[in-house]
Formats: structure tokens, C-alpha cells, sequence
């Protein structure tokens, strides 16, 4: 680890879809929260989602948050999965349901392609259920060339209903 770690602003999508999803999400938001290095700056209101991917499926809870961090994205990631593994998320089919997914949409400055890691999310401009909530916190973050307002007007937002409106929904 370096000695001189630097703040950086990262943005996270979380969602799921089995179980009591709402705290399931609570819980990850606050176990972010509370680790030593990261802030969880905002969070955008909680959306209910039609299933992608795999259609024949319950709906999903999907919103995104605002951290700060002085984390790599790697570390970033590691805590990530933890979280998701705190929600008792079992990987079973790709794109199938879950109790949590936690994805890191973007970091500050940080451009990269890994299988364990790419930023930003490789399919997060297509998502609806991703660029919808992040632009109520985020809408002048440029993701590939095209701010996330601008991703977002592009989207058909009737697909999404608003579950919990109140931008502290995850600490109630
Ligand atoms: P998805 O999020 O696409 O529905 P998973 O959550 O199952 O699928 O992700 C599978 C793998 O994707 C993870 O093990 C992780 O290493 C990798 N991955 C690559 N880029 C990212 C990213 N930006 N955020 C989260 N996981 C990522
Ligand atoms: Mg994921």
C-alpha cells in the first residue's frame, strides 16, 4: 500500500431482486458507510426495475450512491464483493436474480479494461436501471464521451417507478 493515499469520488450501482431487497441494500450502503475509508457522499432515490437480461424474473430494486474514498478501485471492488457477500448474494445464473450486486460504474480518473475489473462498467451506458438513479446524483459525470444526464434522457424512464423518493432512504 502506498504511504500517500489520495481522495477520489467513485459511483456505485446496487440492485437486486430476492428477498427483502430494500435492507439488503440498506445494509451494504451502511457497511460502506462505516469502513474506515470510505464516505458514502449521496445516494439516489431507490427505483423499482423491470428484469434485464433475463426477463422471467421478479423486478428488481436498483439505486446508485456517490463515495468517497482514498481506496484503489481493486481495494474499492474487494469491499464491494464483501458487501454483496453480507447480503448472502449466490452467483448462480448470469444476469440471473440476486439477492445483491454491487458495481462500480466509475472512479475518478481511473480508466482501465480487466476481466476482474473494468471502469467504467462496461455496460452501464446501456442500463437504464444505472444511468436513471445516477443522474439524479451525478448528471454532469461524463462516462464515455456523454454525460450521465445526457445517457439518461435517452432512456425510456416509464420502464422505471420510483419506490422510495427521499435521498436518506437508506439510513431510515
Ligand atoms: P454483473 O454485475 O455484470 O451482473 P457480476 O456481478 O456477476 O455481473 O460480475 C462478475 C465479475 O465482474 C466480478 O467478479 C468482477 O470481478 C467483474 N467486474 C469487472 N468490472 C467490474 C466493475 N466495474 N464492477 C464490478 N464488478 C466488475
Ligand atoms: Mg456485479
Amino acid at each position: 500500500m502506498s504511504a500517500v493515499s489520495k481522495e477520489s469520488c467513485a459511483w456505485l450501482g446496487l440492485g437486486g431482486n430476492i428477498g427483502d431487497v430494500k435492507a439488503a441494500l440498506q445494509q451494504a450502503l451502511r457497511l460502506l458507510n462505516t469502513h474506515p475509508e470510505i464516505a458514502v457522499a449521496k445516494v439516489s432515490p431507490l427505483y423499482k426495475t423491470p428484469p434485464w437480461g433475463v426477463e422471467d424474473q421478479p423486478w428488481f430494486l436498483n439505486c446508485c450512491a456517490q463515495i468517497v474514498t482514498n481506496l484503489s478501485p481493486e481495494d474499492l471492488l474487494e469491499v464491494c464483493q464483501d458487501a454483496e457477500r453480507q447480503g448472502k448474494r449466490e452467483r448462480t445464473v448470469r444476469w440471473g436474480p440476486r439477492t445483491i450486486d454491487v458495481d462500480i460504474i466509475a472512479f475518478d480518473g481511473v480508466e482501465q479494461v480487466e476481466q476482474r475489473l473494468t471502469i467504467p462498467h462496461p455496460r452501464a451506458t446501456q442500463r437504464d436501471f444505472v444511468m436513471i438513479p445516477l443522474a439524479d446524483i451525478a448528471p454532469e459525470l461524463v462516462i464515455s464521451g456523454k454525460s450521465v444526464g445526457d445517457w439518461a434522457d435517452a432512456m425510456d424512464s416509464k420502464k422505471l417507478e420510483l419506490e422510495l423518493e427521499s435521498k436518506d432512504w437508506w439510513q431510515t
